[in-house]
């Protein structure tokens, strides 16, 4: 049934041909337009794909959940908060702007907030703070994730408004560490690979409440979890986030690679992979196909029937 409905919405989606490729990042210009994979895995581990599911693609800032998880958990809840607001900024994901109140980044969902929170596992971790956020990234996968040193060369090279950030934060003190450090480990968290069946995983790790689904490893706590999907919630999707939640109502997160994931609590995560992007840097591929999921299952958050919440007992 789940499958079904899946094959179903691919093949009614995959007919859209609007948006544009992202090329402010070189190398990601080169991605297939018409590369298209869906995937859904269950708080139960039963995993359902369509599409291009295993094509692997940059994680870009999808990536930003997962750092800050990581650090809500190494660093603990106030520190955190020390560093990053939890406001939505209403400004496009790599505006050169904090909060004029608090001085630091509105939240963790956009580039100065992941910069921030890359700053603060540099401080906690030193020379570790890689491998340990692409340990974490793997542990929310299940499978040992990896750099793609292409688009990491690329991206590094022309990083010029994420060294503004860096630059306006280390003046305020919100990241300690020389700038440059800071700017290539966050470049480096955007530069690994995912497919849409790991960001799936990944999504369907914070639905099982922090303990990934699939290899049953317990990876953040609960309450991580709670501030994290949170701020995916209100924040996810950039300067879209607002109209993102009236019509799906789902904690999300795209990245500029065309992907996104979404996840419905303690029911299942949502993968898809889809490069046309539209003018929010949102691909438009996936969002056209959550909006049919959301509908299709009754996954709103608020849905009158609050049939998204009971989903799996319904569905399998
Ligand atoms: N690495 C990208 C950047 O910093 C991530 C942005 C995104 O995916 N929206 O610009």
């Amino acid at each position: 049934m789940i499958q079904n409905i899946l094959d179903d919405i691919y093949s009614r989606i995959s007919e859209e041909q609007s948006g544009e490729v992202a090329n402010y990042i070189p190398a990601l210009a080169e991605a297939d337009p018409k590369d298209f994979g869906l995937a859904i895995v269950t708080v139960n581990g039963d995993v359902y794909t369509a599409g291009d599911a295993d094509t692997p693609f940059t994680i870009q800032s999808q990536s930003k959940p997962f750092t800050f998880a990581l650090a809500l958990e190494e660093c603990g809840i106030e520190t955190t908060y020390e560093h990053v607001g939890t406001e939505p900024s209403g400004d496009a994901f790599n505006s050169v702007v904090l909060d004029p109140v608090t001085k630091v980044p509105f939240n963790p969902m956009v580039n100065s907030g992941a910069l921030s929170m890359a700053g603060l596992i540099q401080e906690k971790k030193g020379e570790g703070a890689f491998e340990a956020i692409r340990s974490c990234y793997s542990s929310f996968a299940g499978a040992e994730l990896s750099v793609n040193d292409r688009v990491y060369d690329s991206e590094l090279a022309t990083a010029h408004r994420n060294r503004a950030i860096a630059h306006l934060m280390r003046s305020g003190d919100v990241v300690s560490d020389p700038v440059d450090e800071v700017v290539h480990l966050y470049t480096e968290q955007c530069s690994i690979e995912v497919t849409a069946r790991q960001m799936a995983t990944m999504s369907a790790s914070l639905a099982n409440i922090g303990t990934n689904p699939v290899t049953d490893e317990t990876i953040v706590s609960p309450l991580v979890v709670r501030h994290v999907l949170s701020l995916m919630f209100t924040c996810g999707m950039y300067d879209y986030a607002g109209r993102w939640a009236v019509d799906v109502g789902m904690p999300a997160k795209s990245g500029v690679s065309g992907g996104l994931m979404a996840v419905v609590n303690r029911q299942i995560g949502i993968g898809l992979y889809s490069p046309p992007l539209d003018e929010h840097g949102n691909s438009v591929r996936a969002i056209k196909a959550c909006v049919e999921l959301a509908e299709e299952f009754g996954l709103h958050a608020f849905e009158f029937s609050n049939a998204g919440s009971s989903m799996l007992s319904v569905y399998i």
